[in-house]
This record gives C-alpha cells, sequence and structure tokens, in this order.
C-alpha cells in the first residue's frame, strides 16, 4: 500500500495559471464518508471552501454523503485499507473519508506534539490519497489543537489532496499541476471515457477513463 504523505504545499502563480486555458466548466462527484461526530454542516462548509479554489480551474466538486461510520480503525493505514476495498461506484467519481477526533486521538496528539517539540519532528499526517489511481483519500477534519493550526487546517488540508485527486503530484511550483488539470479536464470530454465519469490520472500520466480501470489497478 502506497500513500502520498502530505506535509509540503507548492507555491501558486496567478499569471501562470490565468495563461491557462481551463475548458468549460465541469462537475467532480465525491461520495463522502463521514466519520462518526463530523457534521453534514461542516462537510458542506468544507467543500465551499474547496470549490472556491476549484472555480480557478472552472472545476466543481459536489459532495454526496455516502455512508456515515464509526472509524475503521485507529491509523491512517486502517482507514486506507477500508478504502482500498470501496469500489467507485455509479455515481462517485472519487471517494473522500473525512475523519474526525476522539479522546483517543487528543491523547496521541499531546504525545506526538512532546515528540515534535523536542526533536523537531512532526509525525502526524493531516491526509493522504492512493497513488495508484488518485481516486480515494482521507483528511482529518476536525483538528484544532495548539500549534497545527500554526502550519495547516482541514480547508487547507483539504485542498492539497484535493490537487493530488485531479492527479497532482508533489512540486514545489504547481505549474505542472495546472498543465495537469487542463489534462484531465479534456480527458473527461474524450469518448473513450465513461459517460459521467470524472476521469482519473496519475502525476505519472497513467490514465483511468472507466471506474472499472480504476477498480482493477486497486485490486
Ligand atoms: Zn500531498
Amino acid at each position: 500500500m502506497v500513500l502520498n504523505h502530505c506535509t509540503t504545499v507548492g507555491f501558486h502563480s496567478d499569471s501562470q495559471r490565468a495563461a491557462i486555458n481551463f475548458g468549460p466548466p465541469a462537475e467532480i462527484k465525491i461520495c463522502t464518508i463521514l466519520e462518526t461526530g463530523v457534521s453534514e454542516e461542516e462537510t458542506n462548509k468544507l467543500f465551499d471552501y474547496w470549490n472556491e479554489e476549484l472555480n480557478l480551474y472552472s472545476l466543481k466538486v459536489i459532495p454526496l454523503i455516502y455512508r456515515k461510520m464509526a472509524r475503521p480503525g485507529f491509523t491512517g493505514g486502517a482507514i486506507f485499507s477500508y478504502l482500498y476495498d470501496l469500489e467507485l461506484e455509479p455515481g462517485c467519481d472519487r471517494i473522500l473519508y473525512l475523519k474526525g477526533r476522539t479522546i483517543g486521538d487528543i491523547v496521541y496528539e499531546f504525545f506526538t506534539l512532546g515528540i515534535f517539540l523536542g526533536v523537531g519532528l512532526k509525525l502526524e499526517i493531516h491526509g493522504a490519497v492512493d497513488s495508484k489511481t488518485h481516486s480515494r483519500g482521507y483528511i482529518k477534519s476536525k483538528y484544532i489543537s495548539t500549534l497545527q493550526i500554526l502550519f495547516t487546517s482541514p480547508e487547507s488540508t483539504l485542498v492539497h489532496e484535493g490537487y493530488h485527486m485531479l492527479g497532482c503530484g508533489h512540486q514545489l511550483f504547481m505549474e505542472k499541476c495546472y498543465i495537469q488539470i487542463q489534462k484531465i479536464k479534456t480527458l473527461a470530454r474524450e469518448k473513450e471515457t465513461e459517460e459521467g465519469f470524472f476521469p482519473t490520472i496519475t502525476p505519472e500520466g497513467k490514465k483511468f477513463q472507466t471506474r472499472s480501470a480504476v477498480l482493477s489497478e486497486m485490486q
């Protein structure tokens, strides 16, 4: 199992972005899993923030509440194994898991904060997207603790993971990512692409134009 561990932030360039024609508007349906304690209202607020960013590319994400459930395991890895086994059902272009925050998390955060202050390492991961198909991922949607707020927020994590879901990798400068978004939008309009499916693409250029192609790559 390979994850995109997300700690880096890329730098945007408004002028480079403005020079690219992103084509007509398109929508991406995000089947969203709400962990116990995460509300629909919070979900909609996160998506509003994400959509403000995507507006720059004439893209819109639509949250479809897919499941409400207790966390399938304590670690990010356990959540991921669960996500790996899910099919992209008709109506889903991507799967997003919104992780909540439990008492156990708060204890864990307390200790990792200690490690962070002690050796200058931050062990916590705020989100991840699968690197094989870029079709599914999770974010911690509710952290508000002490130092973390200085670096990231659930909103900025979602925007970051959102770029992975559009096929972007990690880069210091985002120009490559703009071109990737232009590519994926063009791919969405090709006749080989499954009707009603917003395709996925990897940073290496591997394309998935049908839900079943995504599925067979995951198996
Ligand atoms: Zn990342």
